[in-house]
């Protein structure tokens, strides 16, 4: 289950031109799973379109279909403008190494119609305890994921990281978040907007999750693949 990070009034981070991060997490999503399926998996999206959907819902909707891998797709920003490349997390139960990112990241948790309070996300302790037992698996697949990232960069080392994501807390499968570029950064904005970029993204973040199983990790369901809706 892919995920595109916000869609809709969300609009997410932007870049200095103004690209919107939820436009370029919709076209990663695109590029991912174009990969993916040439490989053989099937791909579904929580949304494919400039749609606003509540955090909670995104792996809900993943739970439901039962779902391999959750893996939400995002842009990075930050103060600093030479703030570069991709950072891969899951989730952390408590104090991240982001916090700060994790916040803005789940700004969108109160948004829209039936935008949930983090009152409600007490409620969900029960979905918390669901990735709690994946976190060793989301761990492995976000580090097939950045190795793949950094070698599509030209960075050596960037380890993965945790934080408190609240749309990775629900999800009952191995979930990881892709903070793939930072859009704050006038010259990744700029690549961004290239499709030959964005394509490599997808090809690397699609390398990841073939590697991840490649070595073993998690099995992947077979199910009769559904017809068109
Ligand atoms: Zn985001």
């Amino acid at each position: 289950m892919l995920d595109p990070g916000h869609g809709g009034e969300d609009r997410g981070a932007h870049g200095p031109k103004g690209l919107a991060e939820k436009a370029a997490a919709l076209e990663i999503a695109r590029a991912v799973a174009a990969k993916l399926e040439a490989a053989g998996f099937q791909v579904d999206f929580t949304r494919d379109d400039d749609t606003f959907i509540p955090l909670w819902d995104r792996a809900r909707k993943a739970n439901e279909e039962g779902a391999d891998l959750f893996i939400s797709l995002h842009l990075n920003a930050a103060r600093a403008r030479a703030a570069r490349g991709s950072e891969v997390y899951f989730l952390s139960l408590g104090q991240g190494d982001d916090d700060e990112l994790a916040a803005a990241e789940n700004a969108g948790a109160g948004m829209g119609p039936g935008g949930s309070s983090p009152d409600s996300v007490v409620a969900s302790i029960l979905d918390d305890l669901a990735q709690k037992a994946y976190l060793q698996d989301s761990e492995r697949l976000a580090v097939a994921i950045q190795n793949q990232l950094n070698r599509l960069a030209g960075i050596k080392e960037r380890g993965v990281k945790q934080a408190p994501f609240i749309v990775l807390r629900g999800a009952a499968m191995p979930a990881v978040l892709v903070e793939t570029a930072f859009i704050s950064n006038p010259r990744e904005e700029q690549k961004l907007k290239d499709p030959k970029f964005v394509a490599k993204v997808g090809d690397a973040i699609a390398q990841g999750v073939r590697r991840y199983f490649a070595a073993g990790n998690g099995t992947v369901r077979r199910r009769a693949v559904e017809g068109p809706k």
